[in-house]
């Protein structure tokens, strides 16, 4: 384990992840179809969300 260095994620840049926004149409008490936005924490696929990488 000699040399392993814990540094900050360049993907996320220690973030962890980023929030993505999903636009979809849903349907309101009366029925009627309405624009929503949908906000979702998607975590950093290079870190698997630990917004640290071990190098060495
Ligand atoms: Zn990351």
């Amino acid at each position: 384990m000699a040399g392993a260095e814990i540094r900050t994620c360049t993907a996320c840049g220690g973030l962890r992840g980023t929030e993505k926004t999903e636009h979809t149409l849903e349907r309101d008490a009366e029925g009627r179809l309405a624009p929503k936005a949908h906000h979702f924490w998607s975590p950093c696929s290079m870190c698997g969300g630990s917004g640290t990488v071990v190098v060495g």
